[in-house]
C-alpha cells in the first residue's frame, strides 16, 4: 500500500544553531514508535547540521529546492547530486512560493522532478490553486494540469518515488485551512488524474499530502480522509511540540 509521510517545510527559517536547539527539544518529546515516515526540509546551508542533529530521532532531512542542470556555470544554484551526496532523500519541488516569487513554471518543475528522480531521491511535488481559481470553479482542471505537467515523461516505476503535496495557496500561512472535505476531494481527484495516466495499481501506491495551515487541532481530521496520506507542514513544524502532536495524530 502507501506510506503516511509527515513532512516539515521550514522555508527560510532557522539558523544552524537554532536547528540544533530544535533537535534537542524534539528529543525530549518524540514518541518512541512512529507509524509514519517523518522528515523535515531545511534551508540547503543547514542540511548537514540537520542530518546530524536528527539522526537519532529517525527524522530524514529534505531539501526545499534544487536546480535541474547537472553541473556547470549556474552561480548560486545547487544540483541534485550535491543534495544526494549529503544524504538527502526528499526534495520539495514547485512550492507555490517558488512559483510565485522565483519564476518557477510547470516546465521547470517538470525538469526538477526528473533531476531529483534521476539522482535517486524522492520529489515532493507541490500543486495548488489560488483563491481566485477556486472561486471561479476551475480548481480541478488547474490541479490536473499541474499534476500532468509535473509528471510529464516520468515512467511508472519512478512515479512510486513521487509524493504529491496538495497545498491550496489561500491556505498557506493564513491560518485558513481547507475543510477536511475540500482537501480530501482535491486529493481524490489528484489520485484519479494519476490513475488516468498510470493505472489503478500505481495510483494506489502514491502518497498524497495536504499542506496549508495544518496544525495539531485539524491534523487528525485531515489525515482521516481516504486520499490524504500525510502532511506538508510549515509554521507548525517550527514548534517541536506542535510537530510532535501532528506526528501523533498520524499514528
Ligand atoms: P503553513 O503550514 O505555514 O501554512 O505552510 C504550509 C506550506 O506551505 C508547507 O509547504
Amino acid at each position: 500500500y502507501r506510506k503516511t509521510v509527515i513532512a516539515g517545510n521550514w522555508k527560510m527559517n532557522m539558523t544552524a544553531t537554532e536547528t540544533k536547539k530544535f533537535a534537542e527539544e524534539l528529543k525530549k518529546i518524540m514518541p518512541r514508535a512512529k507509524w509514519c515516515d517523518t522528515l523535515i526540509c531545511v534551508p540547503a546551508c543547514n542540511i548537514q547540521t540537520a542530518a546530524k542533529a536528527f539522526k537519532d530521532l529517525r527524522i530524514s532531512v529534505g531539501a526545499e529546492n534544487v536546480y535541474f542542470e547537472e553541473k556547470g556555470a549556474y552561480t548560486g544554484e545547487i544540483s541534485a547530486d550535491m543534495l544526494k551526496d549529503l544524504g538527502v532523500k526528499y526534495v520539495i519541488v514547485g512550492h507555490s512560493e517558488r512559483r510565485q516569487y522565483f519564476c518557477e513554471t510547470d516546465t521547470t518543475v517538470n525538469k526538477k522532478v526528473h533531476a531529483v528522480l534521476n539522482a535517486g531521491m524522492n520529489p515532493i511535488i507541490c500543486v495548488g490553486e489560488s483563491l481566485e481559481q477556486r472561486e471561479t470553479g476551475i480548481t480541478d482542471e488547474w490541479i490536473a494540469l499541474q499534476v500532468k505537467s509535473a509528471l510529464y515523461g516520468v515512467p511508472a516505476d519512478k512515479l512510486r518515488r513521487c509524493i504529491i503535496a496538495y497545498e491550496p495557496i489561500w491556505a498557506i500561512g493564513t491560518g485558513k485551512t481547507a475543510t477536511a472535505e475540500q482537501a480530501g476531494e482535491v486529493c481524490t481527484n489528484i489520485r484519479a488524474t494519476i490513475r488516468s495516466l498510470y493505472g489503478a495499481r500505481v495510483a494506489r501506491s502514491v502518497t498524497i499530502q495536504y499542506g496549508g495551515s495544518m496544525n495539531p487541532k485539524n491534523a487528525a481530521e485531515l489525515l482521516a480522509q481516504p486520499d490524504i496520506d500525510g502532511g506538508l507542514i510549515g509554521g507548525a513544524a517550527l514548534k517541536p511540540d506542535q510537530f510532535v502532536d501532528i506526528i501523533n495524530a498520524a499514528n
